[in-house]
C-alpha cells in the first residue's frame, strides 16, 4: 500500500510500525550549531560574508559533533488517512479564520464606537480646530484626532487663544493716518530678534491696540517684551494686508 508524509509526498523507503500498528519513518534533525568547514565538522561561531566560520576549531557540544541534533518519528499515512487529516485540518483552519474575522469585526466596531464617543465628547474643540489653517494647526488637529485623548488644559487654552486671536485678526482695522506721527498704546504679542554682524540687532515686534488692531514694527528699537503694554509715539508708515490681516506698520517709535 502506498504511504505518504503529512506534507503529501509519497514515501519510498521502508516504513517502521509503531506499537499501535501505525507506520512511521525516522527523520534526522540536523544540528544548527555546527557545520563542516574545510572538511572538518566544527562548532560554529557564526556566519561571515554568508559563510559559516569557526575560529575555535572546537567540536560541537550540542550534537556531540555528529551533525544530527536528534531523531524524530514522523507518522506516515495511507491515501485515505491523509485525505481525512487534510479535511479536518481545513475545517479547523476555516473555523479559526471565521473566529478571527468575527474578532476583527468586533474590535473594529469597538474602535469606531470609541472614536465616535471621543468626537462627540470633544465636538467643540474639534470644530474649532477644523477652522484653523496652517501646518502647526493641521498637525495639532491630526494628532489630536489620532490619539483620541481628552485635551489637556494647556491644549484647550491654546485653542481658545487662537480662536480669540483669529477673531481679532478678522476685525483688525488700519490705525492712524499715513505719514503722521501718532501715539499708540500697544500690547506686545510677539517679538522676533534678528542678530546680524552687518546690521546689528533688529526687532520685529507685533502688537495690538486696545481695539485689537495689529501694529507691526521692524527696526533697531526694542519697544517691549511679549505681554507688555507700552505707549509709543511713531510714524504711521504703511497700511498693508498680511495673511489676510490688516496691519499698520510703524516707523521710528519712541517709548512714551
Ligand atoms: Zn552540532
Amino acid at each position: 500500500m502506498k504511504l505518504f508524509t503529512r506534507q503529501g509526498s509519497e514515501f519510498t523507503g521502508t516504513a517502521s510500525i509503531s506499537e499501535k500498528g501505525r507506520p512511521f519513518q525516522t527523520v534526522a534533525v540536523n544540528c544548527d550549531r555546527c557545520h563542516v568547514v574545510n572538511g572538518v565538522r566544527v562548532w560554529l561561531m557564526g556566519i561571515e560574508n554568508g559563510r559559516p566560520f569557526s575560529r575555535t576549531g572546537f567540536s560541537c557540544w550540542t550534537c556531540g559533533n555528529t551533525g544530527v541534533r536528534r531523531y524524530v518519528e514522523e507518522r506516515l499515512y495511507t491515501e485515505a488517512e491523509l485525505a481525512t487529516v487534510n479535511k479536518s485540518a481545513a475545517t479547523r483552519a476555516a473555523r479559526k479564520a471565521e473566529a478571527d474575522r468575527i474578532a476583527f469585526e468586533q474590535a473594529e466596531a469597538a474602535r469606531i464606537a470609541k472614536d465616535a464617543d471621543f468626537r462627540a465628547a470633544n465636538a467643540d474643540i474639534i470644530a474649532k480646530l477644523a477652522g484653523f489653517d496652517g501646518d502647526f494647526w493641521t498637525g495639532f488637529r491630526e494628532s489630536f484626532l489620532q490619539r483620541a485623548i481628552a485635551p489637556t488644559e494647556r491644549q484647550v487654552a491654546l485653542v481658545e487663544g487662537e480662536v480669540a486671536k483669529r477673531s481679532q485678526n478678522a476685525s483688525s482695522a488700519f490705525v492712524g493716518v499715513l505719514g503722521c506721527r501718532q501715539r499708540l498704546a500697544l500690547t506686545i504679542e510677539r517679538i522676533v530678534v534678528l542678530e546680524s554682524q552687518f546690521y546689528g540687532t533688529n526687532y520685529i515686534t507685533i502688537g495690538r491696540t486696545g481695539d485689537g488692531d495689529v501694529v507691526t514694527y521692524k527696526g533697531r528699537t526694542n519697544i517691549g517684551d511679549k505681554g507688555e503694554i507700552v505707549t509709543v509715539e511713531a510714524m504711521i508708515k504703511e497700511h498693508t494686508v498680511y495673511n489676510g490681516v490688516n496691519q499698520t506698520i510703524i516707523q521710528r517709535p519712541k517709548l512714551v
